[in-house]
Parts: structure tokens; C-alpha cells; sequence
């Protein structure tokens, strides 16, 4: 009895995120995620997204969470619970999921997203999936509530499990955002109800060592205004690469396609995936001005057709230069295109700094400069919680145990220095690595 946590995936290091957390005799598993680098490493498919492969050989790989650290608790596991639709934190569920006979729970734009990933594969798959919009009793003494939050995808939750001993809190990924562009700010009513009634606060830290602020959405979009509505672009192919989850940047995109008097079309698997998913989830309506180009075939064929590509706004991912994705394609002549001087291609992204990516970025750049097209590179903000707003949330809740999660060990170290620096004793902040268990209440 009591509450124990144990520290799946994701724990000094990003990626694979898992958390399982046994409250009395029931245990909830909070997100099951990929570690990307290593899934495309084993895999070679692009960027955010994921096709069949088998369970083995990608645990081996390191690319899914090591289930096996809760093999005891097997039994109990009463629901699978998701933050949010990015593949880090649900990209495994179609992988391990059926290894436990419950529930998979998590807003409808991350259960839509998770039947597009599945209907991809040709695993079986019959947890049942449940789309949850106000709070649910998921055993007798355990209730989820599922907090609003923002972050770079949409529709994304702070987990808390209510129970007799006191609120258990996952709060990845999450940024304030006081003004976004599309769905609403956090519910910071419901978290500042939470003060002081929290057992446990399991927090992110990625961008914990940045000693700020993080800007808004709106902050990005106006950043995409300024380079699709400001410059002067007349004439030439305009291409905007982001991450195709990323709703709210797409929906700027689609809006700044109107105003430019262009037509959006949208290129590859992963954007037409997560273009459906918010349509089911009601998120979004594609307008009548936007095209999904969904497979290769109708890539090419749009290539081959179109006379006059200063008509369209074109959408893309590869913005890490990922070899297999539409913008090394594109630079690398696997489509009937050619640049022209002068074309434009908008990072509408930030440059994660691993060794693969950057060099693969690298070599991307270097092509397209090689054929003199204009880039306009990090028209982005990011949507994570920078130092300030992760003091705010830490000291809101003010739980008797913190836990850093989703970070590399520098990561971890500078949100425990914010977490000193806030007071915090030491004694109640648990540094813990993939596989440790803790107790929290005896
Ligand atoms: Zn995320």
C-alpha cells in the first residue's frame, strides 16, 4: 500500500519517456514514447513518423522504453495514461500496449493521433482507447484529471491521478502560454487548485538551463509573418518546413497562404497523418485553398503537372535534414523539381543539437545553397518551459516530492539548481535513472 514510482524511460536522458506509478494496489503507466534517434538509427525512416517493426529488435535498439523495470507489476496495471501526441511520449504505445490488458487514456487529439499511427501498422492491437475530456474515476480510489496545457503540438495534458494520499502530477511537456494561436491558454485555475495537495510532481526539464521566459506561439507567428507577408517573394517557389505536429504553426501557415494568395499544399505521410488527426479531434478544418499530398506518387505527380509553382505555398518536413524526408528530396532531385535561384525555403524550426542531426542539417543547407536558394532559417519558438516558468509550476504545486524527468543529466542538474534555488530542500528532490524505483508514501 501507499505510492511507489518507478522510473521507466525518459530519466536523465530525452527520449522514450515512461513513468509507472503504483498507487496502492493499482498502477498507471504515464506515456509510452520512442527515443527518436535511436528509432531512426534502427529503422531509417523520417522524421515523426513510424512504420512496422518488431518489439525485440527495437527494445534492443534502445529505441523503446525498457518495460521489463516493471515486469512485477505486470498484472496491476490498471490504464495507460498520454500527455500528448508527440512520438517521444506515445510512439511505443502501438508496440507495448497490448503487454498489459487496460485502457489507453489521453485527449481525443492524442487518441486520434495514436489511431493514425496504428492503422499504419499491421500489428494487432485491441486496448481499448479513450478519449477523455473532464476527469474520470479510473479505479475505486484513483480519479484522472487531465489539465490543459500548451505546448508545440495541441491539445496536451498535465496528468494528476487523485487519490487518498495525495495528487500524484506528471506535467510533461508543457510551456505557458498565455496567448496561443490556436486552442486555449493553460487551465492555470485548475493548477493552482493543486497547491499544496501533491504527493509527487514528476517535471520536465529540457530547457531548464535557459535562464528566461519562453515566448508565446503568437511570438512565431508573428516571426512567419514577417518573412511570408513582409518580403518580397513574387515570382518564386516558396517552401516553409516544420514539424508536422505542430497544429498551430501549420494553421498560421494555411492562414499566411490566403493572405499571400497562394494555395497551402502539404507534403508527406507525417503531415497528412497529423492534419487528420486534428481534423477528427475537431482542432482543425482544412480550408478549401489547402492540398495533402500524402503519398510519394502524388508528390511527383504534382511536380510533373504544376507549370507555375509561385501559385502555391508548399509544406514540408526534413527540416533536420533527415536524408529520407521531402526537403532532402527536394534538394537532392528525387522529385521533377528543380530550384531556381531565388526560391525560398523558411526553417520554420530549431536545430536540435545532436551530432547526426546537425551534420545531416549541415549537408542540406550546403545543397541548397549550392543552387542559390534564399533561407531564412529559425522562425520558430519553442514549446518548452524555460527556467522561470518551470519555477512558477514547481513552487505552484509545491509537492512533497520532485522528480526531474525528460533531460539530459545537465538538463537534470540545472531545473534541481531552480528547484534550490526556490527553496526546495534536497531531501525532497529525487534525481532517479531509467529503471530506479522510489517509495513515496509508505
Ligand atoms: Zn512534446
Amino acid at each position: 500500500m501507499g505510492i511507489e514510482l518507478t522510473a521507466i524511460g525518459g530519466y536523465n536522458e530525452v527520449g522514450r519517456q515512461s513513468t509507472a506509478i503504483k498507487i496502492d494496489d493499482d498502477v498507471f503507466i504515464v506515456d509510452l514514447g520512442l527515443h527518436l534517434d535511436q528509432y531512426i538509427k534502427y529503422t531509417e525512416d523520417e522524421e515523426e513518423d513510424i512504420t512496422t517493426t518488431s518489439r525485440r529488435g527495437l527494445r534492443k535498439a534502445g529505441a523503446i522504453p525498457d518495460w521489463t523495470s516493471i515486469k512485477d507489476w505486470k498484472k496491476d496495471v490498471k490504464g495507460i495514461i498520454l500527455t500528448h501526441a508527440h512520438l517521444d511520449h506515445i510512439g511505443a504505445v502501438p508496440y507495448l500496449a497490448e503487454l498489459f490488458d487496460c485502457p489507453v487514456y489521453g485527449s481525443p487529439f492524442t487518441i486520434a493521433l495514436l489511431k493514425q499511427l496504428i492503422d499504419d501498422k499491421t500489428m494487432k492491437f485491441e486496448n481499448e482507447l479513450i478519449p477523455v475530456t473532464k476527469p474520470i474515476q479510473l479505479t475505486e480510489g484513483v480519479k484522472l484529471e487531465l489539465i490543459h496545457m500548451t505546448h508545440s503540438t495541441v491539445d496536451c495534458k498535465m496528468v494528476v491521478l487523485h487519490n487518498k494520499h495525495g495528487a500524484v502530477v506528471v506535467d510533461n511537456d508543457f510551456k505557458l502560454d498565455r496567448h496561443p494561436t490556436l486552442g486555449k491558454p493553460p487551465d492555470f485555475a485548475a493548477i493552482e487548485r493543486l497547491s499544496g495537495k501533491v504527493v509527487a510532481h514528476v517535471g520536465e526539464c529540457l530547457y531548464a538551463p535557459h535562464p528566461s521566459k519562453t515566448p508565446s506561439e503568437s511570438v512565431a507567428r508573428k516571426m512567419l509573418e514577417e518573412v511570408l507577408l513582409e518580403e518580397d517573394f513574387e515570382g518564386r517557389t516558396v517552401f516553409v518546413s516544420t514539424f508536422s505536429s505542430h497544429i498551430a504553426r501549420l494553421s498560421s501557415i494555411i492562414d499566411m497562404g490566403k493572405a499571400m494568395g497562394r494555395k497551402v499544399v502539404f507534403l508527406g505521410r507525417s503531415m497528412a497523418k497529423y492534419l487528420a488527426a486534428a481534423e477528427e479531434a475537431n482542432i482543425l478544418k482544412l480550408p478549401k485553398h489547402v492540398e495533402v499530398l500524402k503519398y510519394g506518387s502524388q508528390i511527383r505527380k504534382f511536380f510533373k503537372q504544376q507549370k507555375d509553382l509561385s501559385k502555391y505555398l508548399i509544406v514540408c518536413t526534413g527540416h533536420m535534414g533527415e536524408p529520407k524526408a521531402a526537403l532532402a528530396k527536394l534538394a537532392d532531385g528525387g522529385y521533377p523539381f528543380k530550384f531556381k535561384p531565388d526560391d525560398v525555403v523558411v526553417f520554420s524550426s530549431n536545430v536540435i543539437p545532436m551530432p547526426l542531426i546537425i551534420a545531416n542539417r549541415d549537408e542540406l543547407v550546403r545543397k541548397l545553397k549550392g543552387q542559390h536558394v534564399r533561407i531564412f532559417d529559425g522562425v520558430h519558438v519553442s514549446g518548452h518551459a524555460s527556467k522561470e516558468d518551470l519555477r512558477w509550476l514547481m513552487t505552484t504545486l509545491a509537492a512533497k516530492h520532485l522528480i526531474p524527468n525528460h533531460g539530459t543529466p545537465e538538463m537534470t542538474e540545472a531545473y534541481i539548481d531552480i528547484a534550490r534555488e526556490a527553496g526546495i530542500p534536497p531531501s525532497r528532490i529525487h534525481n532517479l535513472r531509467e529503471g530506479d524505483r522510489i517509495t513515496l508514501v509508505e
